[in-house]
Order: structure tokens, then sequence, then C-alpha cells
């Protein structure tokens, strides 16, 4: 594959090929753009390297791009960015860095071709392909990359211990690589990240969590975490994590791992499901289990109220991670929580009420808790794998049963804070709350049917109880 003209479709890459003749300027598709090339994945992201300014380059370009182009031209960085449609194109004047020990911020210089090739991270990474008219398309690989391609390998340019050392961030994007193209780390370079796993203090959370999310959103997400286990990094970077691994034995009694189980329910999930914060759910499902690990000598082990501590720690990891603070997180402890619900269902006689809490507490995201606790599913025995998924095709033929009937999910009680407040003449208050929660709870549990006429009379009864005295008779407000 030693000339790749035939693959370069967009005529963008004449457009760039033609301004850098007009131009006497060499330009190169350089980087990630020519490995997903080779690899036949889909990329819109490319990047050129031009010997000359990258911004004066950028501009010309731009210009004979026609209509619908945006370009952003940043002076600071010598970068500029054209998008047409879907594709991304940027433009950088070829570098060559070197670094100082307190950051993995470079000092940056104008430099060659091969500075740039040598300043990038993996072999696979370090690939270019010429865009000059006389030599159009070919490919230029210094470091071998095509080879290590082939043989499926990620491999550091230069020494690795100088290569993470300079920018320890590369630790994870080897990980990351190895675990999204499911290729193997060359082992020198493998060795040099347990060496150097230390130096990942120095790249800020951010940067970290962007890597792990990437291995958390591959096909097979555990092979990342056992090298980030094995490495050493995951317990600098998610110790909470790291907390979950090992077996304890007690008069011959032993837990399963709970480091193995999660990944095997990650890598379940991973084959339904893209949802990032339904996979971070399931990394984070038994996150409790070592802090509530007890040894009962009737029943063996257990990890009560799992649930329950887990949904408490999710905020903690999540500001540790920097992970976002926001709905996403409060949805994660909701699925951490419930997990262990449906399950209870399948197991238990399987009660109306029951199905209807379940169906309250988890609302709109039921569905993704179904998912959950199908992937959590992890036992070697088949038997058992089947009997479980059967009785979990019956808690979801219930669910959508009570589904029908009530209309449980983002419900509210058919009684309003409004109506009480007016009954009663009270002004907003805890009161208010208190008595709404009462009424949601005794239709919740099937005690009054789910409807204006049974709830009122239902508050007027425990009012009376309250001593509380009824200024107004309020009718359905719906009705009205
Ligand atoms: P993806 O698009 O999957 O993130 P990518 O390789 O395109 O993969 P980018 O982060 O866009 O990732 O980087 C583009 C190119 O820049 C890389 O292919 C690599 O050559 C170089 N690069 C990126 N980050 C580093 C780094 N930390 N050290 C050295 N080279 C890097």
């Amino acid at each position: 594959m030693e000339n790749l003209a035939d693959k370069l479709h967009q005529e963008f890459f004449r457009i760039v090929s033609d301004v850098g003749f007009e131009t006497n300027t060499k330009v190169f598709v350089i980087g990630g753009y020519v490995r997903d090339l080779i690899l036949e994945r889909v990329s819109k992201d490319i990047d050129f390297v031009v010997l000359g300014s990258g911004i004066a380059f950028a501009r010309k370009v731009a210009a004979k791009m026609g209509s619908g182009v945006q370009a952003k031209y940043f002076k600071n960085f010598g970068t500029a960015m054209v998008r047409k449609d879907e594709w991304i194109l940027e433009f950088v004047g070829a570098r060559k860095e070197s670094y100082r020990r307190d950051s993995r911020k470079p000092l940056v210089e104008d430099g060659t071709l091969d500075d740039d090739q040598k300043r990038r991270d993996f072999t696979i990474n370090a690939l270019s392909i010429s865009l000059q008219k006389k030599d159009y398309g070919r490919l230029l690989d210094p470091f071998n990359g095509l080879d290590d391609m082939n043989d499926r390998v990620i491999r550091t340019p230069l020494d690795p211990d100088l290569t993470f050392s300079d920018d320890p961030l590369r630790m994870m994007r080897a990980i990351r690589f190895s675990t999204q193209l499911d290729f193997e780390i060359e082992k020198n370079t493998y060795r040099a990240i347990g060496r150097n796993k230390n130096r990942i203090k120095i790249v800020s959370n951010e940067r970290v969590l962007d890597e792990l999310n990437l291995i958390i959103l591959s096909d097979k997400p555990s092979k990342g975490f056992l090298l980030l286990e094995d490495t050493g990094l995951l317990k600098i970077i998610f110790p909470q994590f790291g907390e979950l691994k090992g077996v304890e034995v007690i008069n011959g009694n032993a837990h399963k791992d709970n480091f193995y189980h999660t990944l095997d329910v990650l890598d379940n999930l991973a084959r339904k499901t893209n949802n990032l914060w339904l996979r971070w759910s399931a990394l984070l499902h038994d996150i409790a289990k070592p802090v509530t690990k007890r040894y009962d000598p009737k029943v063996g082990w257990t990890f009560h109220g799992h649930e329950f501590i887990g949904a408490k720690m999710v905020p903690r990891i999540f500001k540790f991670l920097k992970l976002p603070m926001n709905e996403r997180m409060r949805y994660v402890q909701k699925m951490v929580q419930l997990h262990l619900r449906p399950i209870v269902l399948s197991e238990d006689h399987v009660t109306d009420s029951a199905i209807r809490r379940l169906l309250f507490d988890a609302g709109d995201d039921i569905d993704d808790l179904m998912m959950l606790c199908e992937a959590d599913i992890t036992s070697k025995n088949d038997a058992r794998v089947k009997r479980y998924m059967k009785n979990f095709e019956l808690v979801r033929k219930k669910l959508n049963e009570v589904e029908e009937k009530d209309r449980i999910r983002n419900w509210q009680p058919p009684v309003s804070g409004e109506v009480i407040m007016e009954t009663f003449d009270l002004k907003p208050s805890k009161k208010i709350g208190d008595l709404k929660s009462v009424i949601r709870e005794a239709i919740l549990d099937g005690k009054i049917a789910n409807n204006y006429e049974e709830a009122y009379k239902y508050l007027l009864q425990l009012a009376e109880k309250e001593g509380l005295k009824v200024k107004k008779l309020v009718k359905n407000p719906e009705k009205e």
C-alpha cells in the first residue's frame, strides 16, 4: 500500500494539493485520518501538516472550497479549522517539540515533516500522505506504522520511556487505542507504561476522563480496564474501581471477584447500548460491595445495602473523576440504587403494587434499568441464566400490563398541592407535601385506586384524623 491516491475521494484533497502547488508549499495528510483510512474506519476529521504557515494556507483553501465553508483561525496556536458539511479539516505548520519535566505542554518551534512525525504518539498515528503533485498519495511511513497496523500493534515511534514521560496522557491513549482497535501494546511500550504510571498525575483529570470515556464506549471495554489495572494506572486514576478486585475466603466460602464481574456486566451491556451513562451505571452498580461486605457463618458472604451505599458514593466518585454533577449523575445514582429491584421482583411473587412502585421510581428509565439488570446476569451456569432471563421476561410483561392500566411512569398523584391548600385554606408548607406523599403511597400500595374521587375521599379522612378543618370541598379541577 505505497500509494493511497485512489482512496482520497473528496474534492478538497485536490484543492489542498493545488494550493500547495501554487504557493510552493509542501502539505501532507497526517495522523489519525491516515490510520483510519488504512483500517477502513470512518473518520471525518482530517489533519494537514504544512511546511509553512498553517493559517495562511488554510485561508487559501477555504477561499477555493466555495459556498458552505466555515473557517476559524487560531493565531495563538498557529492552527486553522475549515469545515464543510460533516468534514473538519485542520491545518497546522510542521512542529518540533521539546518537553519540560513538570508539564505535558511542550515548547514548540517550526520543524520539518520528519520532526512532526517524531512528535506523534504511536507508529500507527505517525503515517502521512504526500499531497505534492509529483507523488500525490504516496505514503510516508518512517516508523513502519503500516507493519504495526498489519500486526495489530501499538508502539511508540521513539523510546517509550521518553514518549510517556514527555506526555503521560499517551499512556491512556495507548490503552484506549488498544481497546478501540483491539490491538496489542508492544512489549517494551507496555512495560514503559508500568514504569511511568505515576507521571499520569501531571495530566488534568479532564483529559484522563476523555480517554476513559472512549475506553468505556468501546465494543469491549473490559480489555482497557484489564490493561489499566495491570499497568497500575487504574489505582491512580480511579482507585474506587480497583477496590473491587479480589476474593476473600472464609471457611472455604469465597465470594465472586466483583472486579471481573463488573467488567462482564459492562461488556454485556456494551453489546446492547452505546449509552455512556448506562455504561457508567454498569461500572458503578456494585461499587459499594467492598465496604458492605460481611461474612455471616449461616448464609455466607453478604453485601447488604450495597445499592443504597453505592448510590451515595456516586456523587463523590463523579466529583473525583470530573464527571458532570448534573442530571446524568442523578441518572447513574438512580440506576445504581434500583439495580436489584427487578431481580427481587422476579424472585418473589410479583404483586401489582411492587411493580407500580418500580415504575414510579424508575420513571422513563425503566427500560434502561431492565437492560442493566439483564446484563448483570453473568452466571456461567446456562440453566440458571435461562431461568433468570425467563423471570425477567415475566417482569417485563407485568411492567407493561401495569403501565397500560395505571400509567404510572412520570406520574403525579391525582390530588394536587393546590387542591389541598384550597380545601384546608393552607399556605404552601411542608404539610402539603406530606399529605401528597401519603396519598401517593396509598395509591402505589394499592390501598386506593388511582383517581381523583378516591384520592380526595382519602385526603378528607386523613385530615379528619389530624384535626384539619375543611374550608371548601374542591371538585376535580381536571373535569372543570
Ligand atoms: P480519534 O479521532 O479516535 O481520537 P486520533 O488519532 O485522530 O484518534 P486526535 O486526538 O484527534 O486522535 O489526534 C490526532 C493525531 O495527533 C494523532 O493521530 C496523533 O498523531 C497526534 N496526537 C494526538 N495526541 C497526541 C499526543 N498526546 N501525543 C502525540 N501525538 C498526539
